[in-house]
């Protein structure tokens, strides 16, 4: 079956715009409030190379936790499944820089995705990286096939100054013995990789790997194994989206990965990536209009894993 992606995305535009207004940009962060919250595109990639847009798909904006997943590939890549020693693989059900379980779990994070086990893997990459940030903006740029790509130096920095949250999760696992590296090199290579501004587009082409087996499609280089590229996705479908992970996995049935820039990634393995964005949050630090769109589009083109 021929699906009209364009048209899809362009109904699925006209029905959510009407949300615009219900969420809130992210203001934690002081950077990130400063950002214009009606902006909203959506880009669709497919493997075979067309790319379909609507709204503001082409205007960079901040990947935030969307970095998660370039960072786990690189360390997963390099390191194995010796990573698992020191994160899990289970959902937390508690938002993404929740303190509370770490007590009890011996400074251990339930995944990769919430912030202390997104931590964890920055100091795994430490370890390994002579220049972290050169090499994650290698990396991404090759995924994404676009050189142009780079750090906001201003969001990382806002980040920096208000990051006590996250001062204080590694902190924590620090006496866990689970950070290995110095606390504030660890914190600043985080916030450059969070503050990586990345459009719909290049968000949606730099995930085809991950619908690709592991191969990135743009040079054919092999990233990951076939069995990472499994394990990936399914991390991102059980823990992508924090605790909201199990109503993205229900509205969508697709992995995914969200940021508080108000991007959300999704992936149907063989076939194609989408990148929704739009600026304003849900309660869960998610986007708003992005999880309708997303659901939309599965639900529109009848699309599913399942
Ligand atoms: N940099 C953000 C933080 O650590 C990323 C969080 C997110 O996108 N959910 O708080």
């Amino acid at each position: 079956m021929d699906i009209d992606y364009q048209s899809c995305l362009n109904e699925i535009y006209e029905e959510t715009k009407g949300l615009l207004g219900k969420g809130k940009v992210a203001d934690y962060i002081p950077a990130l409030a400063e950002v214009d919250p009606n902006q909203y595109g959506i880009c669709v990639h497919t493997l075979e190379g067309q790319t379909y847009y609507v709204g503001d798909a082409k205007t960079p904006f901040s990947i935030q936790s969307i970095s998660k997943v370039f960072v786990l590939s690189m360390v997963f890549a390099a390191l194995g499944d010796s990573i698992w020693s020191r994160m899990g693989r289970e959902p937390s059900g508690s938002s993404f820089n929740s303190l509370v379980l770490l007590e009890t779990e011996n400074g251990k994070p339930r995944n990769p995705f919430i912030n202390a086990g997104a931590l964890v893997t920055t100091d795994c990459l430490l370890s390994i990286s002579k220049n972290p940030l050169k090499d994650i903006l290698v990396y991404v740029r090759n995924l994404a096939n676009n050189k142009y790509i780079n750090y906001d130096s201003v969001v990382a920095n806002s980040e920096m100054e208000t990051n006590f949250r996250n001062a204080a999760l590694l902190n924590f696992m620090k006496s866990f013995s689970n950070i290995n590296n110095d606390v504030n090199e660890v914190l600043n290579t985080y916030c450059h990789q969070c503050a990586l501004m990345m459009s719909c587009e290049d968000i949606a082409k730099a995930f085809s790997y991950l619908a690709n087996g592991g191969i990135n499609p743009f040079n054919n280089k092999r990233l990951l194994t076939l069995s990472q590229t499994k394990r990936l996705n399914a991390l991102m479908q059980t823990c992508g989206l924090y605790d909201e992970s199990g109503e993205f996995a229900f509205c969508t049935g697709l992995p995914g990965k969200s940021g508080v820039g108000g991007g959300i990634v999704a992936i149907i393995p063989k076939l194609l990536t989408i990148c929704v964005w739009s600026p304003e949050l849900n309660k869960h630090g998610n986007s708003l209009v992005g999880m309708k769109a997303l659901e939309l589009f599965t639900t529109k083109t009848g699309i599913s894993i399942f």
